[in-house]
């Protein structure tokens, strides 16, 4: 067995949150650490609801998911709901008014699930060794060698890694948070209706599923078809178009979209938004509570998974007298990723859409453009930005040399490429 000299000052753990986040963080503590009789605390408050959403992800939660479970990827699938999600359907998105796909690479061979995110929090429960303990979390804040946990009711514990994954935060601050204004969406009406795709009786659906992103004159809808239900998301920006506006449109969708009925969810406001201390060596921000932005792209479950497994594998391989340098680096490795999610996916609007509307005016014309101050390397410490504009420039050379194919600013080129021949830019 691989000696893991950090183990030895990982001894008592706490995961604050049971939402997807939370539930990866809790299973991937039991399944990483090497010795069973580690304390794992796993706390949530029950008043407070998990968002829910999130039912789509990138193709590394496959095999991810069969670790953490031990079950074979078929029995996954099934129990998530799910199905086999290959990519990405872009519809009337760009300046070129042509439909594309954004496949996952390689194309047509490589899947993520469409999945219930209920359904994953509970499959992830059963892989998770824990203490379960329903409190409000009031305070988590570092102490000498580790992070003290504060309850509403109950005393205080002391922690040697302590995983936020609390959700969105409350509000945004400059000094903690960098926001991403050139994301130009901040509410989602979100609609569940008839599943689609029935659960096969002797196995998984094997046909190959896309998430459809469907350009609208307010913002755009995603279609994520599970075997439970299919659920339609409109995604806009509030300040712009009104919500009576939105539900409007909507209902035209479903109607030529042929869905006669329709189980009306949830409205959900949500920041764009990376936290700047994502990580200090004891306390690890992680999911909603570290960054978000928007849907487009399903990039939450994907960057928790990163968060994850980057600041356990550190604390569990690197020996204790490294950590303090360690912090900085990984938290500045986890930013400039989560930045770089954001570039990409605040990028998709940059050549507007087949609507000239109120909304894709503003978002092509007035938030894109502010990617640049938002990004600044100054302002935010990383190197995000560069190695953005690295990609755009890689993708107008004529011949891209084969040692730059692997290259990615949090997603592959692969993904460059798609986007940028399906936008037109
Ligand atoms: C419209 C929309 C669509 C999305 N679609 C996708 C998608 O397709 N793919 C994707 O990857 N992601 C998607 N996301 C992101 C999705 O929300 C996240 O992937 C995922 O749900 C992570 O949430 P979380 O676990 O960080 O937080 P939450 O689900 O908000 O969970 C927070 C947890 O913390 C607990 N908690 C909060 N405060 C306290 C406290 N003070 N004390 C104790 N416990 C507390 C709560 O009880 C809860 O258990 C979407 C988000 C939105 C808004």
């Amino acid at each position: 067995m691989a000696i893991q000299p950090g183990a030895k000052s990982l001894r008592k753990i706490a995961v604050v949150g049971r939402g997807t986040a939370g539930a990866l963080a809790a299973a991937g503590v039991t399944r990483l650490h090497p010795d069973a009789d580690h304390e794992l605390h796993h706390i949530y408050d029950s008043r407070i609801p998990v968002i829910g959403v999130g039912e789509g992800s990138w193709p590394s939660l496959v095999q991810h998911l069969q670790e953490l479970t031990n079950l074979p990827h078929a029995a996954v699938q099934q129990r998530l709901k799910g199905t086999r999600k290959y990519g990405v359907a872009f519809d009337g998105w760009g300046r070129r008014d042509r439909d594309f796909i954004h496949y996952f690479a390689p194309q047509q061979v490589s899947y993520a699930y469409h999945l219930s995110a209920d359904f994953m929090a509970e499959l992830l429960h059963e892989s998770t060794r824990a203490r379960h303990i329903d409190a409000k979390v009031v305070d988590i804040a570092r102490v000498e060698g580790g992070a003290r946990v504060e309850f509403e009711g109950r005393p205080p514990e002391r922690y040697d890694l302590v995983f936020d994954a609390r959700g969105f935060p409350a509000e945004l601050h400059p000094e903690r948070h960098i926001e991403l204004p050139f994301v130009p969406t901040n509410t989602a009406v979100i609609r569940r209706c008839p599943a689609l795709f029935a659960e096969g009786r002797d196995g998984p659906i094997l046909q190959h599923t896309y998430t459809r992103a469907v350009a609208r004159p307010h913002g755009w809808i995603f279609v994520i078809p599970l075997t439970v239900h299919t659920s339609y998301g409109y995604i806009f920006n509030r300040d712009v178009s009104s919500i009576g506006e939105v539900e409007a449109d909507f209902d035209a969708f479903l109607e030529t979209d042929g869905v006669a009925e329709f189980e009306q969810r949830a409205v959900i406001p949500f920041p764009n938004f990376v936290q700047r201390r994502m990580y200090d060596g004891a306390i690890a921000r992680v999911g909603n509570a570290a960054a978000f932005m928007e849907p487009l792209e399903a990039t939450a479950i994907v960057a928790a998974q990163l968060q994850i497994g980057m600041v356990l594998h550190m604390r569990l391989n690197r020996a204790p007298e490294h950590l303090e340098r360690d912090a900085p680096v990984v938290n500045r490795f986890l930013v400039n990723n989560m930045l770089c999610y954001g570039l990409f996916v605040g990028w998709h609007y940059s050549c507007g859409s087949k609507h000239d509307s109120e909304f894709w005016r503003y978002a092509r014309d007035d938030a894109w453009p502010r990617h640049r101050t938002a990004a600044d390397p100054e302002a935010v410490d990383c190197a995000a930005l560069r190695r953005f504009d690295e990609m755009l420039a890689l993708m107008k050379q004529p011949v891209i040399d084969k040692a730059d194919w692997d290259r990615m600013c949090a997603v592959p080129l692969t993904s460059y490429c798609q986007l940028s021949q399906g936008l037109g830019c």
